[in-house]
């Protein structure tokens, strides 16, 4: 009864929350399958960022539960963000379930499993649910020790938790909590151990990631506690390459831009969240910053770093949301030329300061809106990749691609995705590629050096 599959929705900082759990069950004799179908054990590691991706989970849950009937023993428990803003409405909806567990409680899930395990193999009465989702003080540094034999090229690394924002459509604050900084010296520690078992490159988690420690750690130098810490991690041996998501505008000040020209390991590639290019809807989404100081930052960063490589997260159809917004935000979009984005239709989420306003703006407006933002993308994204077709540079290699005889995937420190025919051996390792051909998501090369083919042969 000790094989459990976990299913990962919504963003980065999940899926590392997923892997500190994984890391957790091992640790404790747990074996960690890759499919639901060989699992005694399943849990949904879930995202509540929008409707969407709550029913997307509920539904599973709701599929799942089919199978208790057949199986009594089979364990279903629901972890992270909707565990947290629904509660105990789930398990009125899903009576079925098992496990509850909220987002400052993930370290609790192998105690729990355990006891729900004992209990079973005792023949005893089923357990009633568990619900476990106070709030828990310092819970940032309850799972720090995700570190396991498990090589892993690329590792989020959580440097906080939680979010003291106010952004109007945001259910983050909610479900995660108060902003809360793990000590430099812990994630320091945890980085060293990443790269003693062959990490080469680290991301760096947080909802303002810019704002690590503000209320913690002082200034040194006029340098923030953010920047302290990526000139801790930049000393690292082993870690080669540096990112961090996300940062905003708000304390993106000179000290970091000017990191961008003095620590060559952190990447030429930033995640910029603009969200809208409307001040109008940008106030009334309390992002407190105009598009202007947004294009600033842009403009430094790419003064010090002009192969700059920018990301960002627009949300269409916010409430109010007028064709001449939407065409601002096209525009700077557009403007700006933004390598890769996440973009969102709007979606109404419960307690935030939006609900109010409902959500007027059509479904075939949203649509037509993202239609519209997704082929500049798609446009400006082959046109970057192409430019790229003929030269040669370093990449990390990830592991096996999902397709396709001896190919593997790795990427550029722009975080381009590339594929190359190559053997296993590479993963893990830097390798110099010429890029032969491109799509807006790929670029295939060919290894450059004879060593390395050599070897790969
Ligand atoms: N902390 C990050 C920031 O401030 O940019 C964002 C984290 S949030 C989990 C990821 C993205 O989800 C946001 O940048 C936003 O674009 C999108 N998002 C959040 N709430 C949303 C909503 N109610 N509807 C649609 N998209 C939403
Ligand atoms: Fe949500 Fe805003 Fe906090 Fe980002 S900064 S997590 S969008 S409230």
């Amino acid at each position: 009864m000790n094989r459990v599959y976990i299913k990962t929705y919504g963003c980065q900082m999940n899926e590392r929350d997923s892997d500190a759990v994984a890391a957790m069950l091992r640790g404790k004799g747990y074996s960690l399958v890759d499919n639901e179908f060989d699992a005694d054990v399943v849990l949904l590691n879930t995202c509540s960022v929008r409707d969407q991706a709550e029913q997307k989970a509920i539904g599973k849950a709701g599929h799942l539960a089919k199978r208790k009937r057949k199986d009594p023993n089979f364990i279903l428990g629901i972890m992270g963000c909707m565990a947290q803003n629904r509660g105990d409405e789930l398990v009125d909806k899903l009576p079925d379930l098992d496990l509850v567990v909220g987002t400052q409680k993930f370290h609790r899930v192998p105690e729990h499993l355990d006891s729900m395990i004992a209990t079973l193999q005792g023949q005893g009465p089923r357990p009633d649910t568990i619900v476990d989702l106070a709030e828990e003080l310092d819970s940032q540094n309850t799972i720090k020790s995700h570190v396991d034999d498990k090589l892993q090229v690329t590792a989020f690394v959580s440097i906080m938790q939680g979010c003291n924002m106010k952004c109007s459509y945001c259910i983050v604050p909610k479900t995660r909590g108060a902003e809360r900084a793990r000590p430099m010296d812990e994630i320091v520690k945890e980085i060293k151990e990443l790269a003693a078992k062959g990490t080469r490159e680290v991301t760096l988690l947080g909802q303002i990631v810019n704002q690590y420690g503000i209320r913690e750690f002082p200034f040194v130098d006029k340098k923030s506690p953010f920047v302290q810490l990526l000139e801790k991690v930049h000393e690292i041996e082993g870690i080669e390459r540096i990112r961090f998501t996300s940062p905003h505008p708000v304390g993106f000040k000179d000290d970091l831009i000017e990191c961008y020209g003095r620590l060559p390991k952190l990447c030429e590639y930033l995640h910029f969240p603009m969200q809208s290019g409307s001040d109008r809807i940008l106030k009334a989404m309390r992002r407190p910053y105009s598009i202007e100081k947004f294009r600033s930052i842009i403009k430094k960063m790419r003064a010090v770093r002009p192969d700059m490589y920018i990301s960002t997260d627009v949300i269409v159809g916010f409430p109010g949301e007028t064709e001449e917004d939407f065409e601002l935000t096209r525009k700077h979009f557009e403007e700006i030329g933004f390598d890769m984005a996440y973009l969102f239709k709007y979606s109404v989420r419960p307690d935030t300061t939006a609900e109010p306003l409902g959500d007027p703006v059509t479904k075939e407006q949203k649509e037509e809106r993202n239609q519209i933002l997704l082929e500049i993308l798609g446009k400006r994204s082959l046109e970057r990749n192409q430019a790229l077709v003929g030269t040669v540079e370093e990449v990390l290699f990830e592991g096996p691609a999902k397709k396709g005889e001896n190919m593997f995937l790795g990427r550029t420190r722009g975080n381009r995705v590339v594929l190359v025919k190559a053997s296993p051996r590479l993963v893990g390792q830097f390798a110099p590629v010429k890029f032969e051909r491109a799509t807006a998501s790929t670029l295939f090369g060919e290894l450059v050096l004879e060593g390395v083919e050599a070897q790969s042969a």
